[in-house]
């Protein structure tokens, strides 16, 4: 019986596990694979004291941290967890582990892809506009965007580029920057070479340097049943708490911003929350 259950291998998880560690508590740290959406940044400005950093010398700095530590990840996925009375039952493959408290730290999914994104990610594809619009400063992008909620992050692109396709995939787009052509259509695939070159439709295509995709989507509910979730998003407090009691999330999968920093907080204030909620417990 583990104190707790860490399930994540970016930034968020890694802060959690390191902090586990610090505070000497019996975890096990699940994480199907390292982040592949750090080690794709190209190029990261925003991380307090690492300016210019690239994705892959901080996925090496976050993970060696956490290595040197002596902390060891179990890559598996989970696939399931089950609450009892006063545990979790937790499912990876064919393993099985039981812990008091989890932290979910699983990242947000791509619900409906489109073909190509996964592929050029980091090469052309950008799911943040503050990460990633300044590589596109005077550029010709496509954001395809499946809420108005992120319309403020079109209007921020919009002030870098030259030019943006936009691609509502919800009705009544409120954009009307004079740089910005709005193609109500459907796309079916990003393609290009080492880049991303073009955004493609059934009926045509539309030649770009970049395409931006803006989708809060995560599917954590298939994970554990019966927690609550708003727009794709864990609901979460201010301690990181769920509405499962000893269940706590942090990182992107908890809601914008998606950052680094923002990760790394929350997989902090997470631990700590279930630490307190341990001690409550005994
Ligand atoms: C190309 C690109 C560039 C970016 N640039 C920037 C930038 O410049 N600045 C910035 O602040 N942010 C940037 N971001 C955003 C940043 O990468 C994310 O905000 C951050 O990685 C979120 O961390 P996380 O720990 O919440 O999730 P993730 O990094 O997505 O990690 C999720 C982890 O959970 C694991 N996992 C998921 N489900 C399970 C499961 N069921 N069982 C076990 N393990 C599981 C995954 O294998 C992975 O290890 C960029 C993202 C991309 C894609």
């Amino acid at each position: 019986m583990y104190d707790i259950a860490i399930i994540g291998g970016g930034p968020a998880g890694i802060s959690a596990a390191i902090n586990a560690s610090v505070l000497n508590k019996n975890f096990i740290w699940y994480a199907a694979a390292p982040s592949r959406k750090v080690q794709r940044a190209e190029l990261i400005k925003n991380y307090p004291g690492l300016p210019e950093i690239s994705g892959k010398q901080l996925e090496w700095a976050l993970s060696n941290h956490a290595a040197s530590m002596g902390i060891e990840v179990c890559r598996k996925l989970v696939t399931g967890i089950y609450p009892d009375e006063r545990h979790f039952t937790l499912i990876a493959g064919s393993d099985c582990a039981e812990a008091k408290t989890v932290i979910l730290c699983p990242g947000v999914q791509a619900a409906d892809p489109i073909a190509g994104e996964e592929n050029f990610l980091g090469r052309g594809v950008s799911y943040c506009a503050t990460c990633d619009g300044s590589l596109y400063r005077g550029k010709k992008i496509a954001v395809v965007c499946t809420d108005g909620a992120f319309e403020g992050e079109i209007n921020y692109l919009l002030g870098l580029a030259k030019e943006g396709i936009i691609v509502p995939l919800y009705k009544n787009c409120g954009i009307s920057a004079p740089n910005a052509r709005i193609v109500v259509k459907r796309p079916c695939e990003i393609a290009g070479d080492s880049r991303v070159r073009q955004l493609k439709f059934r009926d045509g295509a539309e030649d770009v340097d970049g395409v931006f995709i803006l989708r809060g989507s995560v599917a954590p509910t298939t994970l554990l049943h019966g927690l609550e979730t708003k727009n794709g998003h864990i609901v979460v407090d201010r301690a990181c708490a769920c509405n499962i009691a000893g269940v706590f999330a942090a990182g992107d999968c908890t809601g914008r911003p998606y950052q680094y920093a923002k990760a790394v907080g929350e997989g902090n204030v997470a631990l700590h929350s279930a630490a307190e909620y341990l001690d409550k417990l005994a």
